[in-house]
């Protein structure tokens, strides 16, 4: 059996283990420390804004806190991407609070602003404001942001950005991360850069974050004992995480470029082929191209579909995986409400995401091209 391609692996940069090695000699092996500090530096550098950041144990915890934060309460309701990865609305659930999910629009298959502002609309008519409303930067593409927020803005609902899967895409340069009254990145080990496991929780305002920092260390209230006047957390970053992150920051602009490379590589491939499209960048839109995707219409491909590329890539022991499937499709959230037109269902239908790892080399190429070859022609 030739060697397993993956959708997306670790991708050492090389110094990430001086940092931890520090951490031992110094004795920092705890959460918390000087890596964790200064990786949360690096994160803020990068965005290239007046923003903060908590560096936590994951992107989970970060949106979990995010909605304690934006104060949702159980019964509240949450409006929330359905095109996402469950992770995005499960620490609804985790409140006792109600997501209600909105459907895709076309062009950056993430939250259409015109069923976000119907949800709106319908959810105040029945008598409840939302509390939140996230969306999401799906596979590295931005949100439709600006009139996301605007919507937002209008109705006076706060964002909280899920920005998992897009650290380094932006719009017109203002970076994914720093659109919503909070944000969240992940560093699980699938993603562009990657602690082995963790996240964060930036926002503009110093306040919040530190609100989260305190939430996140069991919420020690200052006093010599221990003394606790809120329900704390125990998610902050481990500083043996952060000393990868920060090997890791060194070298996300080169994963940015490497991942985009391994998307135009697929765009020459597919082009050219009836029945596969490409998700384009609409203009102004910059993507890390964190997964390669494509969609596949039967109708014009004389009857292939997503799946049969899918099973004889695995044939080959290569990874390739459906479009997350949405939300409001999926059996735990089946009585939420919707908004949509079925856009999402179809993106899941003929969806696939190709691997797409900064690591693949040419042969890994060769290898996929090799199926995707047999499989069209
Ligand atoms: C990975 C991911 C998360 C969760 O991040 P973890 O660090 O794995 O907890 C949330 N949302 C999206 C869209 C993700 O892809």
């Amino acid at each position: 059996m030739k060697p397993k391609i993956w959708l997306s692996s670790p991708h050492m940069g090389g110094t990430e283990l001086n940092y931890i090695h520090e951490a031992f000699d110094t004795n920092w092996v705890a959460p918390l420390g000087p890596n964790v500090d200064n990786f949360e530096k690096d994160i803020t550098a990068f965005l290239k804004e007046d923003v903060h950041a908590a560096a936590l144990s994951a992107g989970t915890a970060g949106i979990h806190l995010a909605l304690i934060l934006a104060g949702v309460q159980p019964g509240d309701e949450v409006i929330c991407q359905s095109m996402t990865f469950s992770a995005s609305a499960n620490p609804i659930a985790y409140l006792s609070a109600i997501p209600v999910f909105v459907d895709s629009e076309t062009d950056t298959w993430n939250m259409s602003p015109q069923w976000l502002e119907a949800a709106i609309k319908d959810r105040i008519a029945k008598g409840k404001t939302p509390k939140a409303i996230i969306p999401v930067h799906l596979y590295g593409m931005p949100a439709k942001m600006q009139e996301i927020m605007a919507i937002a803005a209008q109705y006076d609902i706060p964002v909280i950005e899920d920005a998992a899967e897009a650290l380094g895409s932006h719009i017109d340069g203002k970076m994914c991360g720093t659109y919503g009254a909070m944000s969240i990145l992940s560093f699980n080990g699938n993603k562009i850069i990657t602690t082995s496991g963790g996240g964060a929780l930036v926002a503009h305002d110093a306040a919040i974050v530190a609100k989260a920092r305190f939430l996140a260390t069991q919420a020690r209230d200052a006093a010599p004992h221990y003394e606790h006047t809120h329900i704390g957390y125990n998610y902050r970053m481990s500083n043996i995480c952060a000393g990868i992150g920060r090997g890791q920051m060194e070298v996300l602009a080169k994963r940015i470029d490497q991942r985009r490379a391994v998307y135009q590589q697929y765009y020459n491939k597919l082009k050219g082929i009836k029945g596969i499209t490409l998700l384009d960048e609409p203009a102004g839109y910059f993507s890390n191209r964190w997964l390669s995707t494509i969609l596949v219409n039967p109708a014009e491909t004389g009857a292939i579909t997503r799946e049969t590329l899918r099973l004889a890539l695995d044939e080959e022991n290569i990874e390739s995986r459906p479009l997350w499937k949405p939300m409001h499709l999926q059996p735990v959230f089946k009585d939420s409400p919707f908004y949509g037109d079925g856009t999402s269902e179809k993106l899941f239908e003929n969806g696939l995401c190709l691997p797409s790892g900064s690591n693949l080399t040419a042969d890994d190429m060769q290898r996929i091209f090799r199926v995707i070859d047999k499989v069209f022609n």
